[in-house]
């Protein structure tokens, strides 16, 4: 069976994350450890770090997953934004280690100004600073892009460029199937798939994929909108998903969904969908 889960809110605690995720009946699941949308986070005391392990260790749940906020920008050529993103990301792969989450999911960042050269020397020293500066097992996950202006990460070679200098057991990748396909990589059909996934294979190693955002997508093929859509009524659309979740080597990977709860469906019903069309695949 396929490992599904979705990205489950810490509010009133971070522990509230593990009973949320166990009431929606998820197989893995994704938290921001700290807001998304500032800078600023408190350290957690080792009661609260402790009540989420012990709740995540007792559920049974694999893996949790922790995504990077979105204020840091480890591209970013303004130092003061720069530091202070990676200090973030090495506080944040601490915080994994403590809390018992063995993957950080982190977006690339964008090379305002100065382009994709200065932009990757900054990415790759800021990887390898957050990885020295904890000396844990938790790996960084670098996550595919829509490939919007100036962003890092919408290529297989872009990616591939980064872990060529990086080299570290401790860096794995997080595909994003919306991202993906709004990039211009096909997936719609088994052709396609097959296609792309040769490509990533050629480019960064089937061997570095850890986990799969999964999120249909609302934009064209190419047109690099990041706009999630539920599975399967997006533009990746039911054949797609249907071949997605048939793949010998993708239907192994956890998946986490990024969807959106509107009146046509909730996490749960986005759920259900994929465990439907990946049972469809296994009569
Ligand atoms: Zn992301
Ligand atoms: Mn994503
Ligand atoms: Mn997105």
């Amino acid at each position: 069976m396929v490992k599904v889960g979705i990205h489950v809110s810490i509010a009133g605690g971070l522990d509230k994350a593990v009973d949320r995720a166990v009431e929606k009946g998820c197989d893995d699941f994704q938290i921001f450890s700290r807001n998304p949308r500032g800078w600023s986070s408190r350290d957690l005391s080792p009661e609260e770090v402790k009540r989420f392990s012990d709740k995540l260790t007792a559920s049974g749940i694999f893996p949790a997953v922790d995504h990077m906020p979105y204020l840091p920008n480890l591209a970013s050529p303004k130092d003061d934004v720069y530091f202070k993103s990676v200090e973030v990301l090495s506080s944040e792969l601490i915080r994994c280690g403590g809390l018992g989450i063995p993957y950080l999911v982190t977006h690339l960042g964008s090379h305002t100004g100065v382009g994709f050269e200065d932009g990757l020397s900054r990415v790759t020293e800021a990887v390898k600073d957050g990885l020295s500066k904890s000396k844990n097992e938790v790996m960084l996950l670098l996550e595919n892009t829509a490939g919007s202006k100036n962003s890092m990460g919408g290529s297989f070679q872009d990616i591939a460029a980064i872990l060529e200098v990086v080299e570290s057991k401790r860096v794995g990748i997080c595909l994003d199937t919306c991202h993906l396909f709004a990039a211009g990589y096909d997936i719609s059909t088994k052709e396609a798939l097959e296609k792309t996934l040769q490509e990533f294979d050629d480019h960064i190693g089937m061997d570095k994929l850890r986990l799969l955002h999964i999120n249909d997508s609302k934009g064209a093929l190419g047109s690099n909108l990041d706009r999630h859509e539920h599975i399967g009524l997006g533009k990746i659309g039911e054949v797609g998903f249907a071949t997605i979740l048939a793949h010998e080597t993708l239907r192994n990977i956890p998946m986490v969904l990024e969807t959106p709860v509107d009146a046509r469906r909730d996490d749960v019903g986005n759920i259900l969908a994929v465990r439907d069309m990946a049972s469809r695949s296994e009569r």
